[in-house]
């Protein structure tokens, strides 16, 4: 982590459950204050969440000084042994009490507990040991995230004070809206409206989907609110294996301009075809319902 100009290969985790931010802070001096955390939105277009994307994603940051590596001090100049705590970063104070005197210890205020000053601090971070930057990230976002998902990059948040561990920088996900498919889940949703006569006498059709073209066989018969499942076809599953299903829900589409010619040979088949009385059933909730709150709107 040298430059701002570098971009980053880093490793992504996705947050939640475990203690988060505990790697490398083990072989960092106590004492050390960690840099702080980071939070990214990331729009993603939901065939970019099928099988993951990726991104250079810019994030203004803070990062290690160059010029004096996070040691505070200006060039050829070091930090010194603090005159008041002796570099023990704490002051010990007798105070007197009922029972005695008692010893306290408190952060020595000179170095801020450090124990050590820079009588020449660096002239590029003002002896922060640290500057601000644009840093470029790149990250591969793996398939099946959702909106509101996190994740965590450790120690791709700010670099800490005089060179303290990073922070972690987070990723929130953001999947935007499609006007064709939906999602449940793994599972793509999407409605076929199909014509009456594709339905009555059945068709193959091409399917454009997220991913490709598919081929789907429309068996004669097929009735509004039938549910055709195209195995696999869905989103790649961020945890476990495979993919989820795309689920295409059927809406026989009723023509409604027929000319005279059109009258009369679907009069023909009425008077030929033995017909059942409009009878009623159960209201059907779910899928549909959408759709039609959209025709009772028009
Ligand atoms: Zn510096
Ligand atoms: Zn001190």
């Amino acid at each position: 982590m040298r430059s701002g100009r570098l971009a980053h290969h880093a490793r992504v985790r996705v947050a939640g459950g475990r203690a988060r931010g505990v790697v490398g802070l083990a072989e960092v001096g106590a004492g050390r204050e960690r840099g702080q955390d980071a939070l990214l939105r990331v729009e993603l277009d939901l065939d970019e969440v099928i099988f993951g994307t990726h991104r250079d994603l810019e994030v203004d940051t803070a990062i290690l000084c160059d010029t004096c590596q996070g040691s505070c001090a200006a060039p050829g100049t070091s930090a010194v042994t603090c005159d008041i705590c002796k570099g023990s970063g704490n002051i010990q104070r007798a105070v007197r009490s009922l029972l005695g005197n008692v010893m306290t210890s408190s952060p020595c205020g000179t170095c801020r507990g450090y124990g050590t000053t820079i009588p020449h601090p660096c002239p590029t971070c003002q002896g922060q040991g640290r500057v601000r930057a644009r840093r470029t990230i790149s990250v591969d976002i793996p398939a099946g995230v959702d909106t509101g998902l996190r994740l965590q990059m450790p120690s791709q948040g700010e670099v800490g004070p005089a060179g303290g561990p990073n922070g972690d920088l987070y990723l929130e996900m953001k999947v935007k809206h499609h006007d064709v498919f939906s999602r449940n889940g793994d599972d793509l949703l999407a409605t076929l409206e199909l014509q009456m006569t594709d339905a009555i006498l059945g068709t193959q059709t091409l399917l454009k989907t997220l991913d490709g073209e598919v081929t789907l066989d429309i068996r004669p018969g097929t009735q509004s609110a039938e549910v055709i499942t195209i195995k696999e076809r869905g989103i790649t599953r961020l945890r476990g294996i495979g993919r989820g299903d795309l689920k295409v829900g059927v809406q026989v589409v009723t023509p409604t301009k027929l000319n005279h010619k059109e009258q009369e040979l679907i009069k023909q088949f009425a008077a030929s075809h033995k017909q059942q009385q409009p009878s009623l059933t159960h209201f059907q909730q779910g899928l549909f319902q959408k759709l039609r709150d959209r025709f009772l709107n028009l």
